[in-house]
């Protein structure tokens, strides 16, 4: 096991399948027209699953597939297939939108999906629908059913918390969750690259949010657990189990073991980082597999991002790149970077 600078190993790894989205979260893409990747820049499923041998081989041992939405990348399961069989991994997960996801995920399961996660934000359809600018949610719905059909030993919900559009609905997800086995993480919004009206103002604080849910359900007690996940979880006096994923107000870069590598190839060390490796180069221009090996190896090994404790020592916080720059590299972009 390869380990950074800082002692944190090559772990996980975000593999983002597409830059396309069927929503437009205000959080996330709220510009009215964006730079997408080159199709032919995109990777084959041969070169990801290539590069994820790769990756294994130098200590990743768990998958998450994203995007953009990753149910819009065609034939999934077929790479699904071919990332599952690695007997290297120890897991393989899935997060999605849940647009799309009733059609698709008996063909995902049996193609090797072993863990799901669906974001939703909000219950009511006025607000996905100012939220995201899309009138999907009865379809979100519909796939958060088949994820309890497929998953009947429990799913996520995830749920940016945005002050004054979302925040009055933290019981109501968790309800919404326990009614599905879900369980649901509050995740404080990120001044990630493309969130372009992020301001401090509209961040629901992990305090926050405990207080609201502690006024509602009574104590809540910190599961205490040895883990580099993101979200620190709690349990309710029933029995209920919901996360708190508190990057931008407490941040976790001391655990950190998370790289995304994008769709057309590019590898990127820290959700906050402004420069990745170009894989797809190094691929098609015929470097070995060995050598691509040692360059991961080698660029893991001088790692010492702390992206989001670097964000939180500023003073003056504002959005972190701004249009005129994600407009000239979408690499910039949180959609292209896989969340
Ligand atoms: N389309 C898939 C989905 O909706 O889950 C996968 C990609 S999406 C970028 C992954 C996650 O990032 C979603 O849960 C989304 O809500 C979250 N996300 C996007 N922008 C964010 C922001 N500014 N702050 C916090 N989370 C954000």
């Amino acid at each position: 096991m390869i380990s950074d600078l800082l002692g944190r190993p090559l772990r996980n790894l975000r593999l983002s399948v597409t830059d396309r989205c069927n929503l437009r979260c205000e959080y996330c893409m709220p510009e009215d027209d964006y730079k997408w990747l080159p199709r032919e820049d995109l990777l084959h499923f041969e070169e990801i699953s290539s590069l994820v041998d790769v990756f294994t081989a130098s200590g990743v041992d768990r998958v998450r597939i994203t995007g953009g939405e990753p149910l819009l990348r065609r034939d999934l399961p077929t790479l699904m297939a071919m990332v599952s069989s690695k007997p290297a991994l120890k897991d393989l997960a899935l997060t999605t939108n849940g647009i799309l996801l009733a059609d698709q995920i008996d063909a995902l399961a049996a193609a090797g999906l072993r863990r799901i996660t669906v974001s939703l934000d909000t219950l009511h359809a006025d607000r996905f629908k100012a939220l995201t600018r899309s009138d999907e949610l009865a379809r979100v719905h519909d796939g958060m059913q088949a994820a309890r059909r497929v998953f009947p030993a429990g799913f996520k919900i995830d749920t940016v918390v945005i002050k004054g559009v979302n925040d009055d609905e933290l019981a109501d997800l968790i309800e919404y969750g326990r009614a599905l086995g879900a369980e649901v993480r509050f995740i404080e919004y990120m001044d990630v690259g493309g969130a372009t009206k992020w301001s401090p103002a509209d961040v629901v604080s992990r305090a926050d949010i405990l207080a609201t849910l502690s006024a509602r359900y009574g104590a809540i007690a910190p599961i205490v657990e040895e883990s580099s996940a993101p979200a620190d979880r709690y349990q309710l006096r029933d029995g209920t189990v919901f996360g708190i994923i508190s990057s931008t107000t407490q941040p976790f870069c001391g655990s950190c073991d998370r790289s995304r590598l994008t769709a057309d190839g590019m590898w990127y060390q820290c959700l906050y980082a402004t420069q990745g490796v170009d894989l797809r180069a190094a691929l098609r221009g015929g470097v070995s597999v060995d050598d691509i090996g040692a360059m991961i190896r080698g660029s893991w090994s001088a790692r010492t991002d702390r992206g989001a404790e670097d964000r939180l020592a500023l003073g003056d916080r504002r959005a972190f790149v701004p249009v005129n720059s994600l407009k000239k590299d979408p690499h910039l972009e949180m959609h292209t970077r896989g969340g």
